[in-house]
């Protein structure tokens, strides 16, 4: 489980995040939706480290994150599986050593169980015969697909993914959000997906928080979205590209 309480974040007079608390459940896919620049990043950067947040807590399984030091973080970012807007690979690597990069980093596997760990991943997120390719070789789809097995390839107890679905058809959208699924029904993990297009994640969502303008709009599963009165909620959800 992860929780967070009263997340604050400005960057000089921009206040982009005003006091934001939400508890994210294990086996469960969770939704931070929003408009472009509502802060969706911001908040994901906030609760793995990547931003220090100007108030506020963030807990991983009752363990108070924000208050532990570089190496105190070290056994829950083993644990933490992150898939970035726009993939982040590296270009200058294949895509086998793009995931063994994160196997060195956490583990002392030997090069022929990093290489087998690896094309398991790949195989695991149905990608075939890629290993030896470089990023600029494939599509956007194989590449969300790369990004994740490297989410993956340390078993995650904690999933997370900005923007899965930008760039992609909604044909291979369809798949990346029933992967993305599976994978937190298969690890059990607290999983986290930042969209600002609901179009593409309609239906995979178990928990759903709406950000606007710096806060907690709303709050509530799949089914209650739909049924909400909540008009900013509705202009969102209903404006969305397809
Ligand atoms: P979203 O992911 O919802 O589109 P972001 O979290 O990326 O939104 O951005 C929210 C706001 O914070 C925007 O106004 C953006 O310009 C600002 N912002 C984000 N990151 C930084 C940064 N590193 N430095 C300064 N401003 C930033
Ligand atoms: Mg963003």
């Amino acid at each position: 489980m992860i929780e967070i309480q009263n997340i604050y974040k400005s960057f000089g007079n921009n206040e982009v995040l005003k006091g934001i608390d939400a508890i994210f459940e294990p086996g469960k896919v969770n939704l931070i939706i929003g408009g472009s620049g509502s802060g969706k990043s911001t908040l994901l950067k906030c609760i793995v480290g990547l931003h220090d947040p100007d108030q506020g807590k963030v807990f991983f399984d009752q363990q108070e994150f924000t208050e532990m030091d570089f190496e105190e973080r070290i056994p829950i970012r083993r644990n933490l599986g992150m898939l970035f807007q726009n993939s982040a690979l590296f270009d200058s690597m294949t895509v086998e050593q793009n995931i063994i990069f994160t196997l060195n980093m956490f583990t002392d596997m030997s090069q022929a169980e990093k290489i087998e760990r690896a094309n398991f991943c790949l195989d695991r997120v149905n990608l075939k015969d890629v290993n030896k390719l470089y990023p600029s070789e494939l599509s956007g789809g194989m590449k969300k697909r790369v990004g994740i097995a490297r989410a993956i390839s340390m078993s995650p107890k904690y999933l997370f993914c900005d923007e899965p679905n930008s760039g992609l058809d909604p044909a291979t959208s369809i798949l990346i959000d029933e992967l993305i699924q599976e994978l937190t029904e298969e690890y059990q993990c607290t999983t986290l997906v930042v969209t600002h297009d609901m179009n593409s994640v309609m239906g995979i969502g178990d928990y759903i928080l709406f950000l606007y303008q710096g806060q907690k709009f709303w709050e509530g599963s799949n089914e209650e979205m739909l049924r909400s009165d909540v008009q900013e909620l509705n202009d969102f959800v209903f404006a969305s590209p397809l």
